[in-house]
């Protein structure tokens, strides 16, 4: 039996455990707490300084050589696989199969990353051909490539404690771009965050890597993610938490005196079209489906389906139903933290509250936990109150009845971007979902059909991200292969000496 890991409770800088004067406890769902040191600015600017020093190598190291720290990472939090899942488990209550499968997909997402750099495309090169002879004048020799962009912050992210957090998606794709990161960890899971750094610890010594190529800053309070944003050597930020949170850091990368790229994934409602001859067809089915996916994992997934779109009448009526029959049976859940489950019954009430809203759910859960709550409104009480499609995180449904499909499409006109929208549908609702797609497509950077949205396959055409509030950049996604981008910046070589190129510009 492996025994159960003892958190050291230090910041992780440059290769170093560092302590600091302020500490803060850790509040596990079960188990002991532990003493975990305070970030200061101070243990920011010590980490962004080694991750600027460590740039001047890394930034410079082949692929082969990063591919190989990526997979080496990977093969050692698969030796620390028992202990992670053990303290991953305790700190934040999601149970031990889930723990596990997110260890598969932060590790399968490094694996990933090595692979994709490897191959080579990413770097999107470009050459154009001098043209001596051009009149009126001739045309430069033009190479073009995408170089890392510097130093990257990471924000650890409170419901993925592992696939985005310390070794998560945002820090796989830094590092694979030759950027250092500096991760400021969040404080729903801090010693799940320092036996990862533990891991990367061991994969940078294996590897000759720089040590201020990775270091983890821990914290529970703003000091630390402020300064992380701030910090003249970080060059760009990823971000997974609210709209609020992300909202002022984003704002703080924009007033910057060098403002800075920030990536934040925030919130999302993911509204679901439930078109009517899919409804005739198999509408209990989906309801079921429905009640499952609101409640996997508490609800607390980005891409939660929130709030479901059907069109008056007796289909809406058995939806509702059957819905209300599945959610009504289902057990409250252990939420993330505190502050999240409390967060929770503050949205469960703005809902409740809003004028012409009915519950038809309502699992009451006290403390931590959190059971599912189910409200329908018509569409005219929908549009009427904009607050209703704004994200509540965790297990609860808004069902919307419009009151026929232009009204259906006018909700789906009002919606904010979002990161997915869904719609069931069958061959006969074919005329209604061709007057929808345009509209989707404008909302969301994911459209699916026939399917729920939780979970988000990590591959080379996942698009995780959408138009503000669901992400604050358009242009990226925080999943899959393609999130490299965030981390590069392309640079033109004019004229410049084959011997004074990049190697991978060079002529092969
Ligand atoms: P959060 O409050 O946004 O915090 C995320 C991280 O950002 C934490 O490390 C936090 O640091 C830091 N932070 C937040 N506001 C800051 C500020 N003004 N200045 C500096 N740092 C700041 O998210 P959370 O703690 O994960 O959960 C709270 C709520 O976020 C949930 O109830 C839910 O509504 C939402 N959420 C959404 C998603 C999603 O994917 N859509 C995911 C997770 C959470 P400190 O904790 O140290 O202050």
């Amino acid at each position: 039996m492996t025994d159960s890991y003892k958190p050291g409770g230090k910041h992780l800088i440059a290769g170093e455990w560092v302590g600091g004067d302020t500490t803060f406890q850790s509040q596990p769902a079960s188990g002991a707490p532990h003493e975990f040191a305070a970030g200061t600015a101070a243990h920011v600017d010590r980490a962004a300084k080694a991750a600027e020093e460590a740039f001047w190598s890394y930034g410079y190291s082949s692929r082969a050589e990063r591919a190989a720290f990526l997979n080496a990472i990977a093969d050692a939090i698969e030796a620390r696989g028992t202990q992670i899942t053990e303290i991953g488990s305790s700190e934040t209550g999601l149970p031990t199969a889930r723990l596990e499968g997110e260890r598969g997909r932060t590790t399968g997402q490094l694996r990933l990353f090595a692979s994709h750099i490897e191959k080579g495309e990413y770097l999107d090169r470009r050459t154009d051909a001098a043209v001596p002879d051009r009149k009126p004048a001739p045309r430069p020799e033009i190479r073009m490539l995408q170089r890392p962009i510097g130093p990257v912050g990471v924000f650890g992210a409170s419901n993925f404690p592992l696939a985005f957090s310390t070794a998560g998606g945002d820090t796989a794709s830094a590092l694979a771009a030759g950027c250092p990161v500096v991760v400021k960890g969040h404080p729903g899971h801090p010693g799940t965050a320092e036996i990862v750094a533990e891991a990367i610890l061991e994969a940078i010594g294996k590897c000759g890597v720089h040590p201020g190529v990775f270091s983890l800053v821990q914290s529970n309070t703003r000091e630390a993610g402020e300064a992380l944003v701030q910090h003249p050597l970080i060059k760009a930020v990823g971000f997974t938490g609210s709209l609020k949170g992300g909202r002022a850091l984003y704002d703080l990368a924009c007033a910057r005196p060098e403002p800075i790229p920030f990536f934040g994934e925030l919130g999302s409602v993911n509204p679901m079209f439930l078109l009517p001859e899919a409804m005739k067809a198999r509408g209990a089915d989906i309801a079921s489906g429905w009640a499952g996916s609101l409640t996997m994992g508490a609800g607390q997934f980005c891409t939660n389906p929130g709030v479901g779109i059907i069109i008056d009448g007796a289909e809406a009526d058995a939806f509702e139903a059957t819905a209300s029959d599945a959610l009504g049976k289902m057990a409250a859940q252990v939420m993330l933290s505190d502050g999240i489950a409390g967060a929770f019954r503050t949205g469960q009430c703005r809902v409740r509250d809003t004028d012409g809203v009915r519950e038809l759910v309502a699992v009451e859960a006290e403390g931590r936990n959190a059971g599912p709550w189910l409200y329908a409104v018509s569409g005219e009480t929908f549009l009427a109150n904009p607050s209703l499609a704004e994200e509540v995180f965790g297990p609860l449904g808004i069902l919307v009845r419009a009151s026929d499909e232009d009204e259906m499409i006018e909700v789906a006109r009002g919606l904010e971007g979002q990161l997915t929208c869904s719609l069931h549908l069958d061959d006969g609702d074919l005329p209604l979902a061709s007057r929808l797609m345009p509209v989707l497509e404008r909302k969301a950077g994911r459209l699916l059909a026939n399917g729920f949205p939780t979970g988000v396959e990590v591959v080379d055409s996942m698009m995780h991200g959408g138009p503000y509030p669901a992400s604050t950049n358009v242009s990226t996604t925080s999943v899959g292969t393609l999130a490299i981008r965030r981390f590069l910046r392309p640079v033109a070589y004019q004229n410049i000496p084959e011997a004074l190129l990049p190697p991978d510009l060079r002529d092969r």
